[in-house]
């Protein structure tokens, strides 16, 4: 399809989604957030502003933080493409844990966690989620959800949970899940609202459209295979829904465009991620949900990018599972590895480790000494060389 016929559909698509948004402009309704707006003090909003704002300025000392500027600026730089005269509004943090969410608070902080990072195929799955955080930010949900629940109950909790969700949450299992998914999870309204609105930013900066449903279905079926779960925030205050994928399906229909047709950034993303993929892969393996990393191993593997790495922590979901027989198909996996060439150091020792077991001693031997010849100076490098004599 040529770019102007592209253009002709994408707006024809759009003023269709326009017609199908949720009712606004009621007596008394919030109205879209002006680029650069902040809320006039002394209103209810400005103090859940103040709220997120010590919620920011303790998630910036907090040491969870991803701070290498590369992969900061590449965040920053699709939710600017994304959120247009917005962008100097939305200052993203990017977290490390292997939990996947992204939050919007109503100040402007974003938080992006590496989790979803990981799960994302390409830049314009990213860019969806992204998207429709910013949807919820542009139309001031939170505000709309602070006084609805002021209404119910008390605005203290509210708060309280609030923080707690964005303040406390990154650092390990949600005790305060259920609260959480109760008191802070938007109405179906307004999530209905962010998916079309995330759908509208994604489709407006040239994002190929039908990755939206795309996202969900692969997070639906690896949700499905994790039965002993940790909560996930994001799973709980974004039910993901075989309606919520037949409607993303449909947006992308109206959009007449092919998939893959417009564009993926998928290069682009992994230029970007790939040097972190490394270090989320083994926050992963630390959740200890073999069945769901299993899932997410054989995407990854199914993209054919760092086959050598994706292979390595192959092996090492089986060398940590430990059930009968995963210790020859870890060896097989470290070996295959090795074969790929860009297997990180760590592949001999864990091969090393596992044949040691096996009690193939010479193998074992070798595997150690291939390790520290590439890791002169490593930590555990004492350790390996008591292992050798031992193994002699
Ligand atoms: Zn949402």
């Amino acid at each position: 399809m040529k770019l102007a016929t592209q253009v002709l559909s994408l707006i024809l698509a759009l003023s269709l989604l326009a017609g199908c948004a949720t009712p606004r402009g009621a007596p008394g309704a919030l109205t879209d957030l002006k680029p650069g707006e902040r809320p006039a003090l002394a209103t209810d909003e400005a103090g859940l502003w103040m709220a997120m704002d010590r919620v920011e300025a303790n998630l910036k000392t907090s040491g969870h933080v991803v701070t290498d500027p590369a992969l900061n600026s590449y965040v920053q730089g699709i939710v600017c493409r994304l959120a247009g005269p917005h962008c100097a509004s939305i200052r993203v943090y990017i977290v490390q844990t292997p939990h996947l969410n992204a939050s919007m608070a109503p100040n402007g902080m974003m938080q992006v966690w590496t989790g979803l990072i990981l799960h994302a195929d390409n830049e314009a799955q990213l860019a969806y989620v992204l998207g429709h955080e910013i949807g919820h930010y542009v139309r001031r949900h939170s505000v709309q959800l602070f006084r609805d629940v002021r209404l119910k109950s008390n605005a203290t909790l509210f708060l309280n949970v609030l923080a707690g969700a964005a303040g406390v949450g990154f650092v390990g299992p949600l005790i305060q899940l259920a609260a959480l998914s109760s008191v802070f999870a938007f109405s179906r309204d307004n999530e209905r609202e962010a998916d079309e609105v995330g759908f509208e930013l994604m489709v407006l900066a040239g994002y190929d459209p039908h990755e939206a449903a795309k996202i969900w279905e692969a997070l639906l079926a690896q949700r499905a295979a994790t039965k002993d779960s940790q909560p996930s925030i994001f799973f709980a205050t974004h039910p993901p829904t075989g309606e919520r994928v037949a409607t993303l399906k449909a947006l992308a229909e109206k959009t007449r465009t092919a998939p893959g047709e417009l564009d993926l950034g998928r290069e682009r993303f992994l230029a970007a991620t790939g040097p972190f993929r490394a270090t989320m892969l083994r926050d992963e393996l630390r959740l200890r949900r073999s069945a769901a990393t299993q899932l997410l191993l054989d995407r990854l593997a199914a993209s054919g990018s760092a086959p050598g790495e994706i292979q390595f922590f192959q092996g090492e979901l089986y060398r940590l599972r430990g059930e009968s027989g995963d210790d020859v198909k870890a060896i097989a996996a470290y070996e295959k590895a090795a074969a790929a060439g860009d297997v990180p150091p760590e592949a001999h020792r864990s091969l090393g480790l596992v044949l040691m077991k096996a009690r193939a001693n010479a193998r074992a031997r070798a595997a150690f000494f291939r390790y520290l010849e590439l890791r002169p100076d490593a930590q555990d490098g004492a350790m390996i060389r008591d292992y050798l004599k031992r193994l002699e």
